[in-house]
């Protein structure tokens, strides 16, 4: 497309762990699926280099097992059941399995795994994938925050508290449409425990999956910018999922940021789970939010091999057809820097105090 240009996206979700774990649960190895590449899902390095996808936050999410989207009813509407809570034993397990993957591939040379700005700088000027470790639901953590200490030891920089389940720490919201996130508690003691011990050890906390209670009770206690790493605005879609105009209020208010969710029943404002999702939603949300947030305040969450997205972005490989769409919409090359990746940068900055802060 003549005036194109490629942007390096650095993205702020992604489930690629859970899909090299369940594979090699299967018998694969994850090593050579991530590096050698792969039919399977969205994420891998030959994909990620093809579009431009220069790296993100990598999840440890524990699955649950019972989770399984309703067929909506005539009206589009449908509720799926909180997930149950898991129990911390097998959960930590599982952490630890995916958390072994990072390692593996940081040790293959497959990825960088950063822990600091430094590390993703330097990624990104050699080539290299720039993976952080992120934690989706800290069902693997106990309330004396010991494996937090080592989950940190080993590259872990940012975590949400809660899944779309309830755990020790807090509450999540439910997959349904069209409902409020406002659906029940929010942060237990042991959460207003686990958001101090992360401000103090320079860890990010993300609130996708929090309830509405527990993303006040964060905005409360936090002493860092607020971030939903992979959500929309409830405005456009109203799925419990995504955020309303008031906490994206606070999140501008608090120099956060929202990271925009590929998944179509996040983007479609009927909320259905169709790939036939037109790059024009994805604008759609990304012009919501610079309105709210402004552009220092938007970014990008794929869920990248945790969601159905749109076809035409299709893979990790499909990710410039976003930016060029953006481009279409009028949005020029600074502000696509700061939309692609310049925005994570800053809040990752704040978060693990390289920012001259505390
Ligand atoms: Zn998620």
């Amino acid at each position: 497309m003549l005036g194109y240009w490629m942007q390096a996206v650095f993205d702020g979700h992604n489930d690629v762990l859970l899909r090299l774990w369940q594979n090699e649960k299967k018998g694969g190895d994850a090593v050579a699926e991530f590096t050698n590449g792969t039919e399977k899902g969205h994420i891998d390095l030959p994909r990620a280099r093809a579009g431009g996808l220069a790296g993100g936050l990598c999840a440890i999410y524990v699955p649950s097992g019972d989770l399984v989207l309703p067929q909506p009813d005539a009206d589009g509407s449908y509720v799926t059941p909180l997930s149950a809570p898991l129990e911390r034993a097998p959960s930590l397990d599982i952490a630890l399995e995916m958390a072994a993957i990072a390692l593996r591939l940081e040790r293959a040379g497959s990825w960088r795994l950063c822990r600091s700005m430094a590390d993703i700088d330097n990624a990104m000027a050699d080539d290299e994938f720039a993976a952080v470790l992120h934690m989706e639901g800290c069902e693997a953590i106990g309330a004396d925050l010991a494996a937090l200490e080592v989950f940190h030891a080993a590259g872990l920089r940012s975590l949400g508290p809660v899944w779309s389940r309830h755990n020790i720490f807090g509450h999540g919201v439910p997959f349904a449409f069209p409902m409020s996130p406002d659906t029940g508690p929010g942060l237990t003691d042991a959460g207003r425990e686990l958001v101090r011990e992360c401000n103090r050890l320079g860890i990010l906390i993300d609130l996708s999956h929090i309830t509405e209670q527990g993303f006040w009770d964060v905005a409360k206690l936090s002493d860092q910018p607020l971030v939903a790493s992979h959500s929309n605005p409830h405005a456009l879609v109203p799925v419990a999922r995504n955020l309303t105009d008031r906490q994206l209020d606070a999140i501008r208010d608090s120099k956060g940021l929202v990271g925009l969710n590929f998944a179509v029943t996040m983007l479609r404002a009927d909320g259905r789970e169709n790939a036939d999702t037109p790059l024009s939603d994805m604008v759609r949300h990304i012009d919501y939010l610079v309105d709210k947030l402004g552009i220092d305040g938007v970014a990008i969450g794929s869920d990248f091999d945790g969601a159905l997205i749109p076809r035409e972005i299709g893979t990790a490989g499909g990710l410039q057809n976003l930016v060029a769409a953006l481009q279409g919409a009028g949005y020029g090359g600074a502000e696509l820097a700061k939309l692609c990746r310049e925005n994570w940068f800053r809040v990752l900055r704040s978060a693990w105090h390289e920012d001259g802060e505390d």
